[in-house]
């Protein structure tokens, strides 16, 4: 299965801001982690790859074939959790499936299987009776990704999965995903780099509306060897008004040093333990990851 974009384009405001722009890149099995800052395109791309926003310009092919083409065939073969989705508080957690299998036009047979294995993959089945507004944070997301589930997608899109969760669960929710790849497309949308090192096999980088850099995560940190130094945090100020970025902070004895990030470097600093996932975000996108 290959999911490719070719050329995507998509712009507001009479063509002045370009939420997407010349985005090119071939989608296999796996899980890619989509990061950037707010405002980079990560949403726009997401909606046009689930068919509910038209590209200016480009195209979206599975294996050949552009999704116009495909249509329904497409659409069943996706699932999707977008940014911003509304709950309904007095259903209980199945009910929900229930009716998002209903809106998904699931046969009565079909909606109890997928409901039932749902809640057992999201981990819901102990708290299906309850309602959703008793469910904390982590709960609701787990039910909104168990939502985009239900038609067993092959092309699983999950934007800011983790947003507004405490570390415990985006720990959880991380284990979950990771669990669902295998044969599938798992596109996952999020600006903390923590919540992806772990589990993505590809990294993609947005940066206003462009795609600048895509690699597996261990490639991407090879990359940057030389271009991290370790520096005393006392003395590397000087050194981010010249020009090169602040990350990490580390300590060392008494003292802490940072991970200084760019293309031209003091040369009195000293190599890092490792280069991390982090400095590989700061330096592509120029704002420290979380
Ligand atoms: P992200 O998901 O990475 O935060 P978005 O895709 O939401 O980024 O936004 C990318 C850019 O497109 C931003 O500059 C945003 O303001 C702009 N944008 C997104 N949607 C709209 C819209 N409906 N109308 C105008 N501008 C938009």
């Amino acid at each position: 299965m290959e999911l490719r974009l070719e050329g995507l384009q998509k712009s507001y405001n009479h063509g002045k801001t370009y939420a997407v722009k010349d985005c090119t890149v071939s989608l296999a099995p796996g899980v890619y982690a989509l990061l950037g800052p707010n405002g980079a395109g990560k949403s726009t791309l997401m909606n046009m790859i689930t068919d509910n926003l038209a590209p200016d310009r480009g195209s979206i092919t599975l294996d050949g074939v552009t999704i116009d083409k495909l249509g329904a065939n497409y659409r069943a073969m996706l699932g999707y959790m977008p940014q911003q989705q509304g709950l309904y508080d007095d259903f209980t957690g199945e009910q929900f499936l229930w009716y998002m299998a209903a809106l998904k036009g699931m046969s009565r047979q079909q909606a109890k299987d997928a409901v039932g294995t749902t809640l057992e993959t999201v981990n819901l089945t102990d708290t299906r009776f309850q309602k959703i507004k008793s469910y904390s944070g982590g709960m609701k997301q787990r039910l909104l990704i168990g939502q985009a589930l239900l038609n067993d997608p092959k092309i699983l899109i999950l934007d800011e999965p983790t947003a507004g969760l405490d570390p415990r669960e985006r720990i959880r929710i991380r284990n979950l995903i990771a669990q669902l790849g295998g044969d599938r497309i798992i596109l996952l949308a999020t600006h903390i780099v923590s919540d992806v090192e772990m589990i993505a096999s590809q990294i993609l980088i947005m940066r206003k509306g462009l795609l600048c850099k895509q690699g597996q995560p261990h490639q991407l940190e090879e990359e940057l060897q030389g271009k991290v130094l370790l520096y005393p945090i006392k003395e590397a100020e000087t050194h981010v008004n010249s020009g090169c970025l602040a990350g990490n902070s580390v300590r060392r004895g008494d003292e802490i040093w940072i991970h200084l990030v760019g293309d031209n470097l003091p040369q009195d600093g000293l190599p890092p333990e490792s280069v991390t996932l982090d400095d590989v975000y700061l330096y592509w996108t120029g704002e420290a990851g979380m």
